[in-house]
């Protein structure tokens, strides 16, 4: 699928019952040649309405950690602004976890938005994002500081904005985890233009 018609499938999915409570599906936002691709867990009740990921709190808190390894959502090269999406499209009610179907069921959609943007890295936020993505029960507190991969594709491990607003003293572990993922970047882009930082 390209781009039109996984947007067009997206906003007419019916595959789960996710689509009888909600007011759009969110697809996704960014740039699509983005070089760092962001995945968080499912729209809230702000993003149900306004149809874009993160805009609630968590979202304005992602938007700061964004700003603080010079990345953005809004309009810039692709070297600067991220791509978002979430790991379900469509918002559970009362904003209860995803169920293991709904994951199951959306998950061809988020793989395919990978495959599209083929970004340098995917920082994955918070477990749902985390043990979809890898396929794995393990905590987040055990999966960080190494990078995994998924469809031949970096994944650097963080928590969530929403549990960074619950827990603030974790905000240095997520800075780690972005300066990690930062480093990546570079090494990548690097090697994609034959640059060597490192001695030979
Ligand atoms: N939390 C998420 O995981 N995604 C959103 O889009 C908003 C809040």
């Amino acid at each position: 699928m390209d781009w039109p018609t996984l947007r067009d499938t997206v906003a007419a999915c019916q595959a789960c019952g996710l689509c009888q409570s909600r007011k759009q599906a969110v697809f996704g936002a960014g740039h699509v040649q983005a070089r760092w691709m962001l995945v968080g867990e499912a729209p809230g009740e702000q993003e149900d309405r306004q149809g874009e990921p993160f805009v609630g709190r968590a979202g304005q808190l992602l938007d700061r950690m964004l700003a603080a390894v010079g990345l953005t959502r809004s309009e810039a090269p692709p070297e600067q602004q991220v791509y978002i999406a979430n790991v379900l499209k469509c918002r559970p009610p009362a904003n209860r976890n995803p169920l293991p179907q709904e994951v199951a069921q959306c998950e061809p959609f988020l793989l395919r938005q990978m495959a599209l943007v083929q970004p340098d890295l995917i920082l994955a936020m918070g477990r749902f994002a985390v043990q979809s993505l890898l396929k794995t029960s393990e905590p987040i507190g055990k999966l960080r500081g190494r990078v995994h991969e998924v469809q031949g594709i970096p994944v650097v491990v963080t928590y969530h904005p929403a549990y960074l607003l619950r827990n603030p003293a974790d905000k240095a572990l997520v800075w780690d985890d972005l300066c990690r993922a930062r480093e990546l970047q570079v090494s990548r882009a690097a090697a994609r233009s034959g640059t060597h930082s490192g001695p030979m």
